[in-house]
């Protein structure tokens, strides 16, 4: 099922209130997703928020990182915004981002990576689409030390046919609706021949069926080459989830960094958008995060619940606010830069 569809069921289904399950998140994420909630309430489009913490705050409220009434709450909107979570690292709880993505079988991962005009950057006129595999292979959360003595570690990576065919369904699918004209396959079947092995045979499957779109497949380390020397060439790039998780953050490099790179994880029932970034515990508190990635991330939402025009609207704002480069953040103009509301304030400006 494709974007488009699952948006006109968005659509139908809602009133004029749309009622969307908010996790402001920890680190930046409660500053960032109340600048996206300031944002949208001045397109006019009226949405209750159901208001949940998840992650480190719901540990130290509730002893679960991932409480039932989040699920619940999600299950019955069946649209999310959310902050970034902060994953410990080895130890501790497992990704509430990964539990979310398993629960509501999320299976694609939209990422778009734009060249905004007015961002320092090596590359112009990017526009790419990475469509990541969200659900299976290394995020399966099926590992584990093979003794006490932790001499060695196993991580098992499972690749479907289903999984891989409904994800490449949708690149394909996507690149019809978007008008785009090409889908790279990126995997490593030279080496992974089983799991990479079977989501390139699948891709050379689908691909028949899209005689419009040219399909290509690039092994990842040449992918990773590639897109640092002419990301100019690629246009839908769809992979599994390791792969699709490093080269999205890469593609956010090559347009100006994490601060403007939207998400969105869509299944069939539910959808959940967020920024590509994490909790950045390194500026967290300090006001000076880019709030465009949650605030595009809105947007995409936006436009799945049935409020397109709005959307529209605001990723024109942002880019508007970014090409003048008069009130951005920190990292987009490092001297004389202005706080995350303000510049959140300069884009509410420009609808
Ligand atoms: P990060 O994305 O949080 O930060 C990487 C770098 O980018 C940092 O220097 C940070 O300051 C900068 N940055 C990130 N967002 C920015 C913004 N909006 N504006 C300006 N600069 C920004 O990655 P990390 O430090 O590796 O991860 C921190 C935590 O976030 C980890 O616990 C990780 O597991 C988690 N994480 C969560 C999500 C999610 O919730 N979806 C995604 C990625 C990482």
């Amino acid at each position: 099922m494709t974007w488009s569809l699952l948006t006109s069921i968005a659509t139908t289904e809602r009133t004029m209130t749309h009622t969307i399950t908010l996790i402001p998140g920890d680190g930046v994420g409660p500053e960032l997703t109340e600048a996206a909630k300031r944002v949208i309430n001045a397109t006019g489009v009226k949405i209750e928020w159901e208001t949940f913490d998840a992650g480190l705050n719901a540990i130290e409220k509730y002893k679960d990182p991932l409480p039932k009434s989040v699920i619940e709450s999600i299950a019955k909107t069946r649209v999310a915004l959310k902050g970034p979570l902060t994953t410990p690292i080895g130890t501790g709880f497992r990704s509430v981002n990964v539990a979310l993505r398993k629960e509501f079988d999320l299976f694609s991962n939209l990422r778009p990576a734009k060249t905004f005009e007015g961002v320092r950057s090596r590359y112009q006129d990017i526009d790419l689409v990475i469509v990541r595999e969200n659900t299976e292979e290394f995020y399966s959360g099926i590992e584990h030390y093979v003794d006490a003595r932790k001499s060695a570690a196993e991580t098992i990576g499972i690749v479907t046919r289903t999984g891989s065919e409904r994800i490449i369904k949708f690149a394909f699918d996507y690149a019809v609706e978007r008008g785009r004209k090409r889908v790279t396959v990126v995997h490593k079947a030279n080496i992974l021949k089983y799991t990479s092995g079977l989501f390139l045979d699948i891709g050379r499957e689908v691909a028949k069926q899209y005689p419009q779109i040219e399909m290509e497949d690039k092994i990842i380390d040449n992918m990773a080459m590639q897109m640092v020397l002419n990301p100019n060439q690629f246009d839908v790039i769809v992979t599994t989830n390791l792969f699709g998780d490093i080269l999205s953050d890469l593609a956010s490099g090559l347009v100006g960094g994490l601060g403007l790179a939207p998400g969105a994880n869509i299944g069939y029932n539910a959808a959940i958008f967020e920024a590509v970034h994490g909790s950045a515990p390194d500026i967290a508190g300090k006001h000076i995060a880019n709030p465009s990635a949650i605030i595009l991330a809105a947007a995409m939402m936006l436009e799945y619940i049935g409020e397109a025009d709005s959307g529209k609207r605001i990723a024109c704002a942002v880019a508007a606010v970014i090409r003048e480069g008069k009130k951005v953040t920190r990292d987009l103009r490092p001297d004389n830069c202005v706080s995350t509301d303000e510049m959140a304030n300069a884009i509410i400006e420009k609808l």
